[in-house]
């Protein structure tokens, strides 16, 4: 993996930004990167990459970089040695429980951190503290999702590879802006549209490229994709494009379910989404004269208060056209960050130990308890990210240790959640940078990037790849793996770990997902997309046996009905606020913020649309307020037609203008997931350009 030609060092690593999980070889001169070089033996990209992946390497160099352990001192904070540091977390974590019990702590895993860090994020809270308050980031975006695959077809995960998606007869896409989130997907996809007659469905508020380029665009009211979906799939039924011997032979529940549509008229359907009749059904007719279809979801769907139902409503529809299973056929909810899949596989989430056992089932319990050692295991769910925030409130939370994660930005109602991060007793971050979430800490440990470490990333492919170390760890920065190992000894338990290899031995012997799984078999630029069997065969294409993850191996129709969202447009706060990411940077953007990508787009705007722009007086470059019912923020305007109507559109990645003070606190009613998409606002002009 590593070459050496004179002073210049190749060396093979997984892109940070993005689940496409795209690999190359990265050059370097000590701790220079000299360049990004992709290669033909990426799996999941070839020679592709995107803008972020060659040119957003910047902040590893980056002077803001934390390169000592921080301790509090009243309002300052001090530096210190490891040593120091570790010892107060390790106490202070200890007292916490025994004065308020385990229960009174949380911990934050990263979606950025490698399955191994994952993996023992969870070990340290389940097995050291004796908590399941532990979460990722997915409940931010990806958990909606994955319950509309739980409950229809069995498996979290995209059912099919990246090559199923070229295959695909007919793509619909609903609510993902894959150009600019998943650009190497979109360029197989826009590919695949214009040499093999690929036809895309696109449905989405925002007229972004994908929108653009599609062979049909849908543009409905917000929070109603659930709606034309169903009158899809009840057309399809009623006009036979149903495919009964797959439903009879696969599928338990069919009639349940097609009473659950009746209401789903292509009429009614058109009258809540204020699309036309016409348009539902050029989709269905599309989507049912195909072969082979596949369905493509992101936060459009996800970030909702009923995101699970329409992704569930998704493989519903996936499964009565009987598109799983097939080459060119599946569900793949586009996971957001590099590892957000990993970071749930490996047991990161509040409710389910790695490779998706549940923390309630006493046969997994005993399972665990026993390979890793320990007298008791906690037996309940414990809060997720979100519902963290309203514990500390609460007063049961009483200490957090977040990793890599900047809560104080992409946790919905910013505002709630700073405040009670000052009412917490101890916090602990760890992150490559001086967050915004730090600056509530009581001691900030300074973690190492990617690029210092090694360890494996999951891609949205259920894809696992290695990455290998490129240089050493800036200053006193340690990789999180061996910072959380040290702590887990500091607090009795012999986590004797020398290297990330020996953590996923430890994960293939004990979770029969990943059976198969060793460094070995990942060496270099090969791959395992799980389930791995234990003479390591992988699974390219889920359920190709049409054998679901069920007991029974039968798949299942989920029966739904719609409600429409709870945050009311109404005369005062009279305008829809959408956000999202944009091509140029990650998220809250602490990675991309860093450095000359940067200098491409370095404001955040609002977007308004051409009417609403005549209606208000206001151009390009026009300075406005935006208040929503929890707080406000000023941003400039940028006139476009990307949105219409009274639809405006944020990206998300600023610190200052941050569209989380906006956003509220309804979340998914079955995994509480923010419904960051639902956002009324009003807008005040403070000057005309
Ligand atoms: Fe990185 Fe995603 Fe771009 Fe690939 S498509 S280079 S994984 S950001």
């Amino acid at each position: 993996s590593t070459q050496r030609h004179a002073d210049i060092q190749r060396t093979k690593t997984v892109c940070t930004y993005c689940g496409v999980g795209c690999s190359f070889e990265m050059w370097t001169r000590g701790r220079e990167i000299l360049k990004v070089q992709p290669t033909e033996h990426g799996p999941a990209n070839g020679v592709k990459t995107c803008i972020k992946g060659k040119f957003g390497w910047d902040f590893v160099n980056s002077d803001k970089r934390l390169t000592r352990p921080l301790i509090r001192e009243g309002d300052r904070f001090r530096e210190a040695d490891w040593d120091e540091a570790l010892d107060l977390v390790a106490r202070r974590l200890g007292e916490v429980r025994d004065a308020h019990g385990p229960d009174a702590l949380a911990f934050v895993a990263s979606s950025k951190c490698t399955n191994e860090e994952s993996y023992l994020t969870q070990k340290l809270a389940r097995a050291v503290i004796g908590t399941n308050n532990v979460d990722n980031c997915s409940r931010y975006c990806q958990n909606p999702a994955t319950t509309g695959l739980f409950r229809t077809v069995g498996y979290g995960g995209d059912s099919g590879s990246i090559s199923d998606l070229e295959m695909a007869d007919v793509v619909l896409m609903v609510g993902t802006n894959t150009a600019e989130n998943h650009p190497v997907i979109a360029s197989s996809l826009k590919r695949a549209q214009k040499h093999h007659g690929q036809q895309h469905i696109v449905a989405d508020v925002r007229r972004h490229e994908m929108a653009e380029r599609a062979d049909l665009f849908l543009q409905p009211r917000n929070s109603t994709d659930l709606v034309w979906l169903c009158a899809v799939t009840r057309y399809l039924i009623d006009n036979g494009y149903a495919d009964r011997e797959f439903i009879d032979a696969h599928v338990h529940g069919f009639e349940e379910y097609r009473r659950s549509l009746e209401p789903f008229t292509v009429t009614y359907a058109a009258e809540i989404t204020r699309l036309s009749e016409a348009s539902i059904i050029e989709a269905a007719e599309r989507i049912g004269r195909a072969e082979r279809v596949c369905g493509v979801w992101a936060m459009g769907v996800t970030q909702h208060t009923y995101g699970s139902d329409t992704s569930t409503a998704i493989s519903n529809l996936l499964l009565v056209t009987g598109n799983y299973g097939r080459p060119g056929t599946g569900g793949y909810p586009m996971r957001g960050h590099n590892n957000v899949q990993g970071a749930s596989d490996f047991g990161s989430l509040c409710n389910i130990f790695p490779g998706y056992q549940s923390v309630e089932d006493p046969e997994a319990r005993e399972h665990w308890r026993r390979g890793w050692g320990v007298d008791w295991l906690p037996e309940k769910a414990g809060f997720n990210n979100h519902s963290m925030i309203n514990a500390v409130s609460e007063g049961k939370l009483k200490a957090m240790y977040i990793i890599g994660e900047e809560s104080a930005l992409v946790d919905a109602n910013a505002n709630h959640v700073r405040e009670n991060f000052g009412r917490l007793d101890f916090m602990v971050v760890q992150d490559i940078f001086f967050s915004r979430t730090a600056e509530y800490a009581d001691v900030v440990l300074p973690a190492a990037p990617s690029v210092e470490k090694e360890g494996t990333f999951v891609n949205t492919e259920r894809r696992i790849q290695r990455l290998y170390q490129v240089m050493e760890p800036l200053g006193d920065a340690r990789p999180d793996w061996a910072i959380l190992a040290d702590l887990g000894r500091r607090l009795g338990h012999p986590w004797h770990y020398a290297h990330p290899s020996e953590i996923m031995d430890e994960v293939a012997r004990l979770t029969p997902l990943f059976a198969g799984v060793s460094y070995e078999r990942l060496e270099g630029w090969k791959s395992l997309q799980w389930p791995v069997a234990a003479d390591g065969t992988d699974t390219p294409r889920l359920y190709e046996d049409l054998e679901f993850h069920f007991d029974d191996g039968m798949a299942r129709f989920h029966p739904l009905e719609w409600r429409d969202s709870p945050e009311r447009i109404d005369d005062e706060y009279d305008l829809h606020l959408n956000n999202g990411r944009v091509l140029e940077h990650f998220h809250e953007g602490n990675l991309t913020g860093a450095g000359r990508i940067n200098d491409k787009l370095s404001e955040v705007f609002v977007e308004v649309s051409p009417e609403l722009a005549r209606e208000r007086g206001v151009e390009t470059g026009s300075r406005v307020r935006l208040a929503s019912r929890r707080g406000e923020i000023e941003l400039n305007v940028l006139v476009t037609e990307r949105v219409t109507g009274h639809g405006l559109y944020v990206p998300l990645h600023t610190r200052e203008g941050n569209v989380n003070r906006l956003t509220g606190d309804h979340a998914d009613v079955a995994v509480e997931t923010p419904a960051y998409k639902e956002i009324a606002v009003k807008m005040d002009v403070l000057q005309v350009d």
